[in-house]
């Protein structure tokens, strides 16, 4: 992509209005736009981020047999009324009415909606375990929207739903539901700590909330610093197998990890003084176990081996997919901007031209632009007319992990020079050696 036919509204100036870093940086770096109060325009630069976690949570989900769907942003609301939560729900309900006087709603979740699809179309446990997912616009009518996508009132969010036939089987979801979590979040260079929560409206006896600790979160959290110290990494795990994917839960909730909601004093103090913590952090997922909540008042129903009829034993497992873009950021980021871990970056790797219109820099911006992509990848060339200082400025902000940095001066020598985002490092080398480093 060629910057001067781009589009990336970059702004000069600080905006007011944001009171943390990653909504500021996602103003200055031209990716979103304010069009209400907590609804967001993704502008050319965010959608892109977007889309890498959303493909990031696709293949994790893919990865341990999940299978994706698309449920529409408005619901009727008699499926809430047969749940009971219509009424229940309050003002964070966005209700609307059509011109036939017929009450829908802007959804929230999907529970209801998911459990109608289920009894319309399975009647045996044969067909279980079942799980889809879908990542969709929900909107919740915040009563004080802030900081930015943290907490916007439309908003995107990756939401799952497990069938099973009984408790165990619904608990074995759950914990694949957590593995796959933890890979995902890892993925997009997160330390995210499962919690033990708190239900909230989805009702269940048992949750988990992930967590990514930073001085902005909105949750408080009380943690042994050793939780931080885990990682999945690239051990391969049989998500098939409810002993191995048990092992891996367990490992990463046996330390003590709690939100204010569930946080217990006593057993807090049962970690060793020096590990003890206190931060703040924020929720980027939460997995429920809530067993027949919706499935008994909707008469979602299979038929056992022995012939039975049972409510089907539920879950649901979502991941805040517009809220990650701000706390990859908060996570991730200097005084000069963002810093992108590969995972989830904009563009791999930005050109920057010292001197546009010099025909050894441009041709030689333009072989680099042909090699990165032949391998795939995507570059972003700044070959405006405008001051290196000014160029470099503008890749600082917007994050990019590596830049390449082309003038006469360096070319003449056949070198130009691959600056690392993250840690500052430069080293001038040849245009190829730059295209194989960031390959
Ligand atoms: P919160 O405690 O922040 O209000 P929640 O517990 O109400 O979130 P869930 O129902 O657990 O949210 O939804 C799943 C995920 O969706 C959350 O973990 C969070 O990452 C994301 N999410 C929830 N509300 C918002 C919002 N208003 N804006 C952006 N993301 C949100
Ligand atoms: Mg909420
Ligand atoms: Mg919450
Ligand atoms: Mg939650």
């Amino acid at each position: 992509m060629r910057l001067s036919r781009y589009f990336l509204p970059v702004l000069k100036e600080t905006p007011a209005e944001a009171q943390i870093a990653s909504h500021r940086l996602m103003l200055r770096a031209g990716m979103i736009r304010q069009q209400a109060a907590g609804i967001y325009s993704w502008l050319p630069l965010g959608l892109r981020v977007l889309r890498r976690i959303e493909a990031i949570v696709h293949e994790e989900q893919a990865r341990v047999g999940h299978i994706p769907m698309l449920m529409p942003t408005l619901q009727p609301a008699d499926l809430w009324r047969e749940s009971g939560r219509y009424d229940d729900y309050g003002q964070e309900m966005l209700r609307i009415t059509d011109r036939h006087k017929r009450d829908l709603l802007y959804g929230p979740t999907n529970e209801e909606m998911i459990t109608d699809i289920f009894r319309a179309h399975v009647g045996s446990y044969r067909e279980l375990p079942l799980t889809l997912y879908h990542i969709q616009w929900k909107f919740r009518d915040e009563i004080r929207p802030r900081f930015g996508v943290m907490r916007g009132r439309e908003f995107l969010m990756k939401d799952g739903y497990t069938f099973d036939v009984d408790r165990d089987g619904a608990l074995h979801a759950y914990n694949r539901h957590m593995l796959a979590y933890l890979r995902t979040y890892e993925r997009m260079g997160l330390t995210a700590i499962p919690m033990r929560a708190a239900s909230g409206p989805i009702g269940g006896d048992d949750t988990h909330e992930f967590l990514v600790l930073a001085s902005t979160g909105e949750s408080e959290v009380f943690y042994d610093q050793a939780v931080c110290d885990l990682a999945l990494g690239d051990r391969e795990v049989d998500h098939d197998d409810p002993a191995a994917v048990r092992a891996v839960c367990d490992e990463f909730t046996q330390l003590y990890a709690r939100t204010d909601e569930t946080h217990d004093e006593a057993a807090f103090a049962a970690v060793p003084e020096d590990r003890r913590r206190v931060g703040r952090g924020i929720e980027v997922g939460q997995i429920f176990y809530f067993g027949t909540k919706y499935s008994e008042p909707m008469g979602a129903t299979v038929v056992t081996p022995d012939g039975a009829r049972v409510p089907v034993h539920m879950g649901s497992h979502g991941i805040g997919v517009s809220r990650l873009a701000g706390a990859i950021i908060e996570a991730s980021h200097d005084a000069r901007g963002i810093i992108w871990p590969e995972g989830v970056t904009p563009f791999h790797v930005g050109i920057v031209n010292v001197k546009q219109g010099d025909m050894a820099a441009d041709s030689a911006c333009d072989g680099i632009v042909n090699a990165l992509t032949a391998r795939g990848l995507e570059p972003l060339y700044d070959d405006r007319d405008e001051r290196a200082g000014a160029k470099f400025a503008t890749m600082d902000l917007i994050g990019l992990p590596w830049r390449i940095t082309v003038g006469p001066r360096g070319l003449a020598q056949g070198l130009v020079e691959l600056t690392c985002r993250r840690t500052g490092q430069a080293e001038e080398m040849s245009p190829e050696a730059a295209v194989a480093r960031v390959a």
